[in-house]
């Protein structure tokens, strides 16, 4: 199983099924849903807490810290797939309508314009070397 071949459907599936076989359901309220998302993003955040920007980078390197990484970010998309399966909401079209709109609200930097003058050449860097 990996993300390049499970659709988000069987995931959502998975975690609907593992919880109506425990009978959670009733307590799977959007409410408390959005409750327990915050508990579990608190405890990915527990894991990052007090390293530096570069320890956070590596820390998927480290092989304990790795898979408390991978068991957090697991309960926190659990809980998102949830979310999804109680309020009705397509997480893939919630996902593509909001890149849209991110990308109406935050365009790309436009490209710098050509340099002009003696020597520039507008060509890349480096092409005036040895004139
Ligand atoms: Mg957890």
């Amino acid at each position: 199983m990996s993300d390049a071949t499970t659709p988000v459907a069987a995931l959502k599936d998975g975690i609907r099924r593992f919880a109506e076989a425990r009978g959670w359901e009733p307590y799977h309220t959007p409410k408390n849903l959005v409750m327990a998302l915050a508990s579990e993003v608190g405890e990915l955040c527990e894991v990052f807490r007090w390293l530096t920007p570069d320890e956070s980078r590596g820390a998927s390197a480290d092989p304990q810290l790795r898979a408390a990484i991978a068991d957090e970010l697991a309960d926190v998309a659990n809980i998102v797939f949830l979310l999804s399966v109680h309020t009705g909401i397509d997480l893939s079209e919630a996902v593509r309508a909001k890149t849209a709109k991110n990308a109406i609200k935050y365009p790309p930097p436009a490209p710098p314009p050509p340099e002009s003058g003696p020597g520039s050449g507008g060509g890349p860097p480096g092409e005036d070397a040895g004139q």
